[in-house]
């Protein structure tokens, strides 16, 4: 009869547009998971370039201080001495304070420094152990660079690479295929990831493995017609030379 022959085709082209929409899931999905590795492996490497950025900065920053430190002690040092040389020469009283006065604050302002160029060594030997182990851990994630990330970018634009002909192909077949039905299965295809069109043998879906009421099998063999599993509501149906076999 023509409405089996029909029916029979219809099956075929939902199965074939199955088996090519899982072919196309597979390769958009590898190149999803490959894009989503090398964009995390980029992102640690990225931050761990920041930071060995950051604690470069701040070391250069912190040699700079020390360096005008240096220079300011130098300067108050000469001070220091030219204010102990005025000391022998001075002639009153009030000049020997006032020299006196000035020679104490050097002091203080020479102590005060000392403390403060200490803070910024200290500072800058903790910075040089922190770059030693950043460096390491970020040579590490550079020289790994070319295996995870490079890599995998490289095989996800090669399987990318004719995905629009293949999608415009998917889009062919589907096209063959009555318009209320091919939306089923789309939806049924999304929800369920990849199995939406499956065959009732011997009174079970085989997609959930669940037994079918005995009058919707009936109608399966009687009517020939897609029909919805009540189980997993997938598009089922039924093929006789199959279930003889089987
Ligand atoms: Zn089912």
């Amino acid at each position: 009869m023509g409405t089996d022959q029909e029916f029979e085709a219809e099956i075929d082209r939902l199965a074939a547009l199955q088996e090519f929409d899982r072919t196309l899931k597979e390769r958009v999905d590898r190149v999803d998971v490959l894009s989503a590795a090398a964009d995390e492996c980029e992102a640690k490497l990225n931050k761990r370039r920041e930071t060995v950025g950051q604690l470069t900065a701040q070391r250069e920053a912190l040699e700079k201080q020390r360096k005008e430190m240096d220079q300011r002690l130098e300067v108050d040092g000469g001070r220091m001495r030219d204010n102990r040389m005025r000391m022998s020469r001075v002639k009153t009283d009030r000049e020997l304070m006032a020299i006196q006065r000035e020679i104490d604050l050097g002091k203080e302002a020479k102590a005060h420094l000392e403390e403060e160029m200490l803070v910024v060594m200290e500072t800058l030997e903790r910075i040089a152990v922190q770059l030693l182990e950043e460096g390491a851990v970020l040579a590490e994630l550079e020289e790994k660079a070319a295996v995870q990330i490079v890599a995998p970018r490289s095989e996800a634009s090669e399987l990318s690479e004719g995905l629009d002909d293949a999608k415009a192909r998917r889009e062919e077949l589907a096209s063959a295929i009555d318009r209320g039905l091919r939306g089923k299965y789309e939806q049924i295809f999304r929800v369920r990831g990849g199995t939406a069109v499956v065959e009732a043998r011997s009174g079970v879906c085989t997609g959930c493995r669940m037994s079918l009421p005995p009058q919707l099998f009936n109608e399966l063999q009687r009517y020939r017609e897609v029909r919805q599993c009540p189980s997993c509501h997938r598009i089922i149906f039924f093929r006789q030379q199959l279930d003889e076999s089987a």
